[in-house]
């Protein structure tokens, strides 16, 4: 193995805090419900402080230009959650952006002010929907009034404010959607995200449709309201540049880019997921003691002669996380390893979620690793399904349909990851 050198940095770092008040009835994200003056929540984001400590004094935030402090709600606790941000801060000495996720319900305007001074520059907002009815329907511990108060309170501490908005919400109508637009837009968000509802196995919402309770969301429904947020976006001077994500100019999510843009990345905490070239994860490996389990995924082809790419998961509950912090003890990550053809069909994928595409640059990569008349099959492919076009400058952008059908358009590149 070479030595590792400043390419093998992590250019962003994720600190995940999996902490709830109480789980929404569509989610299945790694996250527990506690009050919000659990010691627990202290403790562990007092263990994700000093983890950062010890990659930091390895050397290994030297290169990290984002930090994004995800959930769960990070904003469950302010004063723990200062404290970490503030560690984030003064480790990271190349650091331009620093973003905290949070939830209106727990974010009081006080608690923006101690955040904005504590070095957040951004928050992306969970709000969801302004409307009670579909609040309620979500099981959000928040209403729209909590919400409009939470937004302004990130504007008037002087953060950047991005709010996540949902379509096909049950009881939703094209009306209640461009309200909740126009809402967030007139408390300041210069960042929106907007993701169609999702039944995923398990959770109650899955349940309740099983049930017929609750009716599964129409994906014709879907496409006109996801299609109504880009046109009320735009028109409000918001540009697409992500499948979900839309931006007032200079207001893009640095973070979120490194991630589909194939830059290495740290993630730290209860299901944080880092990328990472082997040089990287040698380094990884000297900085904290880790105990690896081998991970699942039979897509992947685990050559070890090749390995382009590491990719592992902290797996650890947030008490054992905090156990094996604190006594020196190992830190549990299951890991997969990429080869460089499987690193190219990563790479493409990802670049499709984004308008600027796929670059012709990344399409030479495939060349060079053996993908060839396989790659001009589903080039043609997506072009002549109408799912993708070529821009002028050679590159292959994803079209409207393109946004509507990823699936479609993203398998057909992860495909190329094997002969
Ligand atoms: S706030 Fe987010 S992470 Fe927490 S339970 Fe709701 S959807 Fe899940």
């Amino acid at each position: 193995m070479s030595p590792a050198g400043e390419g093998d940095l992590a250019r962003a770092l994720y600190l995940h805090v999996p902490f709830c008040v109480r789980r929404c009835r569509y989610c299945d994200f790694a996250t527990c419900a506690v009050s919000c003056d659990d010691p627990l929540v202290g403790a562990y984001e007092a263990a994700l402080s000093r983890t950062a400590e010890r990659l930091a004094s390895a050397g290994l935030l030297s290169g990290v230009r984002t930090a994004y402090v995800g959930g769960g709600t990070p904003s469950i606790a302010t004063a723990p959650l200062a404290g970490l941000v503030g560690a984030v801060g003064r480790l990271c000495p190349r650091l331009g952006e620093l973003t905290c996720e949070a939830n209106p319900d727990s974010l009081s305007p006080e608690a923006s002010r101690i955040l904005a001074s504590s070095g957040v520059g951004r928050v992306s907002l969970g709000v969801q929907s302004l409307a009670d009815p579909e609040l309620r329907r979500l099981g959000r511990v928040h209403d729209a009034s909590r919400a409009r108060a939470a937004a302004r309170g990130v504007v008037d501490a002087g953060m950047r404010l991005s709010c996540d908005l949902m379509c096909a919400i049950p009881l939703q109508t094209p009306e209640s959607l461009a309200l909740s637009i126009d809402g967030v837009l007139e408390c300041g968000a210069g960042h929106v995200s907007v993701y169609p509802l999702t039944v995923e196995d398990g959770t109650p919402l899955a349940r309740a449709c099983e049930a017929g309770e609750e009716a599964y969301p129409d994906d014709d429904f879907e496409a006109d309201l996801m299609e109504l947020a880009a046109r009320t976006l735009q028109s409000h001077g918001l540009a697409r540049y992500e499948v979900a994500s839309y931006a007032l100019p200079g207001q893009r999510c640095a973070h979120n880019e490194a991630y589909w843009t194939g830059v290495p990345y740290l993630g730290v905490g209860t299901s944080a997921a880092s990328m990472l070239t082997p040089g990287g994860y040698g380094m990884l490996r000297e900085a904290l003691p880790l105990l690896e389990v081998r991970a699942e995924d039979e897509t992947l082809s685990h050559d070890e002669t090749d390995v382009a790419r590491v990719r592992l998961t902290m797996v650890d509950p947030p008490r054992d996380f905090v156990r094996a912090v604190d006594s020196g003890g190992r830190l549990r990550v299951e890991v997969e390893t990429l080869t460089t053809r499987e690193a190219v069909a990563e790479d493409m994928m990802l670049s499709l979620r984004m308008t600027e595409g796929m670059p012709p640059e990344l399409v030479g990569r495939g060349r060079s690793c053996g993908m060839g008349a396989a790659l001009d099959r589903a080039i043609e492919r997506a072009t002549g399904d109408g799912l993708a076009e070529r821009a002028s400058d050679g590159s292959i952008v994803p079209t409207r349909r393109g946004w509507l059908l990823g699936n479609e358009l993203y398998g057909l590149f992860w495909g190329l990851a094997h002969d």
